[in-house]
């Protein structure tokens, strides 16, 4: 096989795996973004909880010292009516008291209402709080594997770059600006042709003489309708294997990835 098609061959399954492990790279960040406005919410809801049962406090003792007031006023009213002179001024001050009681008994029962509510609230504060106790603990470990992916990754970017700047040192000059710009425009350079004389991405048949020429494999030959650089993929050695539709040994697994960028081009 010609020396720039075989290096321009692992150099796209490269450029494959480079792309693929930065849009991992990019993505990681977002996953960890998802993560974090997971554990807020779990930290908003405890504070909720708090800020619910504090508030039914803060109404237990205002109705409480309501209360106390409205017991005081009572005991003043029983002391002045000791010292009324009309059977009116009496009569009015009775008013007052059953007033004060009516609103004392009102409070109670706001009171009671608080206190019922309260179980259930601390028993949501519980339920809340031990959700944000698991989620920080999930958050931590989440956040710690999106860090290893990321080191983990870069490590095999960095891999990867040194073997595509290796392979891509190897080409000759015209081979690589056509590689380069079939890439730029269709995000794959390279199409694999099996024994149907097709072009395995845009599946144009080859011209015979054409087919011909990439089966030698001698020579850089670009597809006419897609310009993919070509290359050859031998049939499967037996009939039995080509029933279970193994792939061409050589079959390039990605370049059936752009379908969309494909009929955009054409
Ligand atoms: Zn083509």
């Amino acid at each position: 096989m010609n020396a720039d098609l075989h290096k321009l061959i692992d150099l796209q399954q490269v450029d494959g795996r480079i792309a693929a492990l930065q849009s991992e790279i990019a993505a990681l960040p977002k996953e960890v973004a998802q993560i974090e406005a997971k554990l807020a919410g779990s930290k908003a809801k405890v504070e909720g909880a708090q800020a619910g049962l504090k508030a039914d406090e803060t109404a237990r003792r205002k109705h409480e010292s309501d209360i106390k007031d409205q017991q005081e006023k009572i005991s003043k009213y029983r002391d002045q009516s000791l010292k009324v002179k009309t059977n009116q001024e009496y009569k009015a001050l009775l008013s007052e008291i059953e007033h004060a009681e009516a609103e004392i008994a009102r409070l109670e029962d706001k009171v009671l209402e608080i206190m019922v509510a309260a179980d259930s609230r601390k028993e949501a504060l519980k339920l809340a709080e031990a959700t944000l106790k698991a989620d920080t603990a999930e958050n931590e470990r989440e956040k710690e594997h999106a860090r290893q992916q990321t080191a983990e990754d870069e490590k095999q970017l960095a891999e990867l770059t040194a073997q595509r700047n290796g392979l891509r040192s190897g080409v000759s000059d015209d081979a690589l600006r056509h590689y380069d710009r079939v890439l730029k425009l269709r995000g794959s350079a390279i199409a694999a042709v099996p024994d149907n004389q097709m072009c395995s991405v845009c599946r144009v048949i080859l011209r015979p003489q054409v087919y011909q020429d990439v089966m030698k494999g001698e020579e850089i030959i670009a597809c006419d309708s897609c310009q993919r650089i070509l290359y050859f993929v031998p049939p499967p050695p037996n009939e039995e294997e080509a029933k279970e539709g193994k792939p061409p040994v050589a079959a390039v697994s990605h370049e059936e990835a752009a379908p969309a960028d494909e009929a955009a081009a054409q």
